[in-house]
């Protein structure tokens, strides 16, 4: 709890209007987070501010109370929040409406593949604040449903997402239309350095940054640990978890949407209650599948990085990376759905033998050390005959000398072969073993 909530405030003294603080009460709030306690008196002084904070410690609080604070109630359409994802636009235009319901001030979501004739009505019928995803809300200001004339406030939630190469052109422009005068807020659980540099050069100089994740970007309530798996044995490795290990909700990634497609029809085969989500799907089925998830019917989502950023959904108890991502600060927010609001987690990551340095970077930007998780009555699979003959070839071709001096590095690491043996089970042993070091943060037990 300690690392979350700021008990010596009281959202009382933070200057906010007294029907904001009607809707605290009313949400079951008791303390702000630290992020709330320190980002909100900023905001309300009128500065631009970049807030980095842990997932599921209420950013989304920490932008929208003082938005629906300094709000003017007779302007429509004065301030933006733009996100990556339409889930998590009506997620946060939800919660915007829950907390300010005894405010005058309303909120709009416009996002893609929902009908723009409604969400243009809903923005007539006096949309304070608009929380959309760029696409739809550059198509709604070329067709004039939208305009910039009177937003004065422009906040991108997830920003080092939505400056990403991705995003990057559409939020450049869509900066450009507000007035001078506007005041920014940028928040995410990661933001590099380079991110904060391009954050920086859409902000006033004096922009304050706010951050609060001292020592590790990862809640201390979840615990993270990794199972080492061969790709061929993941399917039923995962299936032996869901059956022996009981979990609640269970979100599981991977990196494609093939991948999503075909882990969820093989769980469903096997009797679980399993759905997907990823870009691919229509709307309607992404909804369908969100709102299961939001009853708590379902057992298992499958989900590619569409699900990674900013949704919460209180029960999900474990999250898998069935394939790690590439980007070590996508694991972050991954495993972010679960251990949120002082919640306890649960986080496991399939690591093939090749995947060893993947996690030893995740480890390094994390500050945590992610440990083994040993499971001993789950028994592999053999190999399949393409890797086992795959493998011949590669020793056909490389007569013993060549292997020998190829695990030269590691050997004079100070690792025998008898080590290395056991490290890689396969028999592949890579050419040079992960680095040791890794910089002054944090230093990893394994290779
Ligand atoms: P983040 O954006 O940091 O990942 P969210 O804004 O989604 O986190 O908030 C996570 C959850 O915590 C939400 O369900 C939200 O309603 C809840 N929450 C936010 N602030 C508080 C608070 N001060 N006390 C209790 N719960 C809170």
């Amino acid at each position: 709890m300690s690392d979350i909530f700021n008990q010596t405030t009281r959202f009382a003294d933070l200057g906010l209007r007294d029907s904001v603080l009607k809707g605290i009460t009313e949400a079951g709030f008791e303390y702000p987070t630290d992020i709330q306690a320190r980002l909100i008196p900023v905001v309300l002084a009128g500065k631009d501010a970049l807030g980095q904070a842990k997932t599921g410690t209420g950013k989304t609080a920490s932008f929208g109370l003082p938005l629906l604070s300094l709000a003017d109630p007779n302007t429509a359409m004065q301030a933006l929040v733009l996100v990556p994802t339409r889930e998590l636009a009506v997620q946060v235009a939800r919660e915007l409406d829950d907390l300010g319901k005894h405010t005058p001030i309303r909120t709009t979501c416009i996002i893609g593949g929902e009908s723009m004739r409604e969400q243009s009505d809903s923005v007539k019928q006096g949309g304070h604040i608009i929380v959309g995803t760029p696409g739809r809300v550059m198509d709604m200001q070329s067709r004039r449903e939208i305009h910039f004339r009177d937003m004065r406030f422009a906040i991108l939630d997830e920003v080092d997402r939505m400056l990403d190469i991705g995003f990057r052109d559409d939020i450049r422009k869509i900066l450009k239309l507000f007035k001078s005068d506007h005041q920014t807020i940028f928040v995410s659980a990661t933001i590099s350095d380079d991110i904060e540099r391009l954050a920086r050069s859409f902000m006033r100089p004096d922009a304050e940054k706010i951050t609060t994740t001292s020592g590790s970007l990862t809640v201390s309530l979840v615990d993270q640990k990794h199972l080492s798996v061969e790709p061929w044995d993941k399917r039923s490795l995962l299936l032996h978890l869901l059956k022996h290990e009981d979990p609640d909700t269970t979100l599981v990634f991977c990196r494609t949407k093939a991948t999503v497609h075909n882990v969820t029809r093989y769980l469903r085969d096997k009797g679980i209650n399993a759905k997907e989500i990823h870009g691919d799907l229509a709307q309607t089925k992404r909804n369908n599948v969100m709102s299961s998830m939001r009853k708590g019917t379902l057992d298992v989502l499958v989900a590619s990085d569409l699900a990674a950023r900013g949704l919460d959904i209180d029960h999900i108890s474990h999250v898998i990376n069935y394939d790690l991502p590439e980007d070590p600060e996508v694991y972050i927010h991954r495993i972010g759905r679960t251990a949120r609001a002082g919640r306890r987690g649960i986080a496991w990551a399939f690591v093939s033998s090749d995947q060893g340095q993947l996690l030893t970077e995740i480890e390094k930007l994390a500050g945590v050390e992610i440990e083994k998780m040993d499971y001993p009555d789950f028994t592999p699979g053999p190999v399949p005959a393409d890797v086992a003959n795959e493998r011949k070839k590669v020793e056909r071709k490389a007569p013993m000398e060549t292997l020998a001096a190829r695990s030269k590095p590691a050997v004079a690491e100070g690792i025998s072969q008898d080590d290395l043996a056991a490290m890689f089970p396969n028999g592949v042993i890579p050419k040079s073993l992960p680095r040791r070091t890794l910089g002054t943060k944090f230093r990893s037990r394994r290779g």
